[in-house]
């Protein structure tokens, strides 16, 4: 198998476009893929038609508008081609209307309220920037997903959205910058997507991982990632022909897949692909999500995409690379030119204050039920929002702090515009792996959101007030005399406001925590609370501006996250329930019984023989399976409690501090009996046989 032979051979991409599209259509297709012109129905009629030959020669018969509804994961719903002739038989068809729109019955997905229940349609509308592809014998038409009355219903309509707002005003800015040329500014995006891999059988005994992704029981084994023997190690056999037919498999999908390595726990692991733009980027990383689960299927395995799977251990992240570029260059290169410093700097500038004015919002942007287990936990990235620069760009951030850029003295040590930069090394700029926000020579790091996450989230959120900050530099430019001394001040200015937010030490120090408070840097620590602040006035009014979300579609995501943080939580607790009732305590029970019972015969066979042993065994695990069985009907009652509340917010943050808390305090003695109780008395796989046993 060449690689180059199977790049992408499952992608309508430009190439075949190219190739089976008339000259005409393809241009006119173009056009709106690269500037955004509306789509006729008769080009959509021909290209149409060549997607359809394309898949059918490929073994298609059916096609489904694929989209991102706000579950996070992506949805589908498959037509095959077939149309009726009349005479018995059937041709395949596949007009430019089936293509340009669908409609699936769509009262099945989270909506918010904002689709009344007798209204159920919904409408899908093909995302023209983002190849169709083939899955399954299907052919999948990436698409938007939106209501009736045109309100958003996805995760993909507010990033397109988004990443057309921070071109319009980077545009603006490198128009005032003497740029006019530059067409299209866009956003690059590159996932790195870390996850777990366990064998399937053992995941298919444990009712925890197949139904909430992550184990609720389970000791610590006597070994964990404390020797680092796993970083970077070499990667065990199996893992190494699963790893191998995932990237096949991407590949095919056009998915340029580069960098696979051990992660920092046993049994965690990494993948990377090359950057696109953010809206390719995002529906790949879904494709190899899904790749990833079904391919280690095919090897007896199991792909744990969950954020923590496991207590004790590292958890899973996801590493969002973001940038912005224009068809020629990466505007967060430093440049070159004296010219570009300042407008590389200005952008830098911009994004420190956006991030500082706004970083609820970014916290938000990473907050899921899985990923409250790892931020802020010995490991990822404090819930605390802080920017880490590396020392060279530091002392430019302070030197304008410091004035100057605006001092007039002889002894200006820079002046914006006449500066050059140092050649920042990439990638070697950042080794601080603790910063949640990282400069890395030629983009951001943003290593908060979650290994399960779409990215879909945390680009809006970058992309809007990244937008936002820069039409507020703008704004003040256009009606500059004199331009260099007004961008001087405006930097000055902004980075004086909102320098607090940069910290280039260790954020897993709990010093930082500390100071961070001093500093009044927000520390939004748990999913509910994050969710709360997702329709403050000052949000509202930031996404309205920028057209992301109207205030109705910003409370209906509110209250969609309120509610799918709530129903993964009584799942949570509901599995709990189910395992320690119908699993753990049964074992137990048997194993005191066999061990009283032998305790028994033995006094039988031998009346002054000693039974200590057996007898403390018996009074140890007796005292926990008392405790744990009050736990037990303490976390019923407060379930379904909280299953009754009826505000969402209210309810959500019940079953974060009542809720959660009882299954903790189940989990406890739960896990103390499995130290104490024989192997093979153990209701299902321990965390030995899940990450050693693979
Ligand atoms: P590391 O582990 O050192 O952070 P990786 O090589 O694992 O680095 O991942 C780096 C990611 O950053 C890759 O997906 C890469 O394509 C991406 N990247 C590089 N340049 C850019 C850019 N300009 N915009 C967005 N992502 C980028
Ligand atoms: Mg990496």
């Amino acid at each position: 198998m060449k690689v180059t032979d199977i790049f992408g051979i499952n992608v309508f991409n430009d190439i075949t476009m190219k190739e089976r599209l008339p000259k005409d259509t393809y241009k006119a297709l173009k056009k709106i893929t690269d500037d955004g012109k509306p789509l006729s129905e008769s080009v959509a009629d021909v290209v149409a038609n060549a997607m359809k030959d394309w898949a059918i020669e490929k073994g298609a018969t059916h096609y489904t508008h694929w989209f991102h509804p706000m579950t996070g994961k992506t949805a589908e719903k498959h037509d095959s081609f077939i149309e009726p002739t009349g005479d018995g038989t059937v041709i395949m068809e596949f007009s430019g209307k089936q293509l340009i729109q669908g409609e699936p019955d769509a009262s099945s997905f989270p909506n918010g309220g904002l689709r009344a229940t007798f209204e159920a349609r919904g409408y899908t509308a093909w995302d023209a920037t983002s190849p169709a592809f083939l899955k399954d014998d299907t052919l999948c038409i990436p698409t938007a997903f939106c209501s009736y009355t045109g309100e958003s219903l996805d995760k993909k309509t507010p990033l397109l959205r988004s990443m057309e707002a921070i071109n319009k005003e980077a545009l603006k800015l490198l128009r005032l910058f003497g740029d006019n040329t530059t067409k299209k500014v866009t956003t690059t995006l590159g996932p790195e997507q870390e996850y777990f891999i366990v064998d399937k059988h053992m995941y298919q005994k444990r009712k925890d991982l197949f139904l909430t992704g992550r184990t609720l029981f389970g000791a610590m084994p006597p070994k964990g990632q404390e020797l680092d023997d796993h970083y970077f190690g070499s990667i065990k056999e199996r893992i190494s022909a699963f790893m191998k037919e995932l990237d096949e498999e991407l590949w095919k999908f056009g998915i340029t897949s580069k960098t696979k390595h051990n992660e920092v726990a046993p049994g965690q692991h990494e993948m990377a692909p090359i950057f696109a733009t953010a809206n390719i980027s995002t529906d790949q990383n879904q494709l190899v999500m899904d790749t990833c689960q079904k391919v280690a299927m095919r090897h007896d395995l199991a792909c744990l995409l969950h954020e923590k799977p496991f207590a004790g251990v590292n958890g899973s992240g996801k590493h969002n690379n973001w940038s912005l570029s224009t068809d020629t260059m990466n505007l967060l290169s430093p440049g070159k030119t004296p010219h570009e410093n300042a407008q590389f700097l200005t952008l830098l500038v911009a994004i420190i204050a956006a991030v500082d004015e706004y970083a609820p919002l970014v916290r938000l942007s990473a907050t899921n039920a899985g990923n409250d287990h790892r931020l802020g936990a010995n490991e990822a990235p404090p819930a605390i929002i802080s920017i880490f620069l590396g020392e060279q760009l530091n002392d430019i951030i302070e030197q304008i702090k410091a004035g100057s850029l605006t001092s007039s003295t002889k002894e200006r040590t820079m002046k914006l515009g006449v500066t050059t930069l140092p050649v920042l090394p990439k990638d070697v700029t950042d080794r601080n792996r603790t910063s949640p926000f990282a400069f890395t020579g030629n983009r951001f790091e943003f290593r908060m959101p979650g290994s399960a996450q779409s990215i879909s989230g945390p680009s809006i959120v970058l992309n809007t007030i990244v937008a936002e900050m820069i039409s507020r530099i703008t704004k003040e430019l256009e009606v500059a005399e004199d331009f260099e001394e007004t961008l001087s001040t405006i930097l000055e200015r902004m980075v004086k406001e909102h320098y607090k937010v940069i910290f280039n030490g260790d954020g897993y120090a709990d010093d930082w925590v500390k100071e961070a408070e001093k500093k009044g840097l927000p520390n939004i620590k748990t999913a509910p609370e994050a969710i709360a602040i997702y329709n403050d006035p000052k949000n509202v009014a930031l996404f309205e501006k920028h057209k992301i979300f109207t205030k109705n579609e910003l409370e209906a995501r509110q209250e969609i996250m309120f509610e799918e943080y709530s129903k993964i939580i009584n799942i949570e607790a509901l599995t709990s329930i189910d395992m320690a009732q119908k699993e753990i305590l049964p074992a137990v029970i048997e194993y005191i019984t066999l061990l009283a019972d032998s305790i028994n015969s033995i006094k039988a066979a031998v009346p002054d023989a000693t039974v200590t042993p057996q007898t403390e065994l018996v009074k140890n695990l007796s005292d926990l399976l008392a405790e744990a069985t009050t736990r037990l009907a303490d976390l019923k009652i407060k379930n379904t409690d909280t299953l009754a509340i009826k505000d969402v917010n209210a309810q959500a943050h019940a079953y974060k501090f009542v809720v959660f808390e009882a299954m903790e305090a189940l989990r406890k003695p739960c896990d103390e009996m499995e130290k104490l109780v024989s192997d093979e008395f153990w209701p299902f796989p321990t965390y030995i046989d899940l990450l050693f046993r693979v």
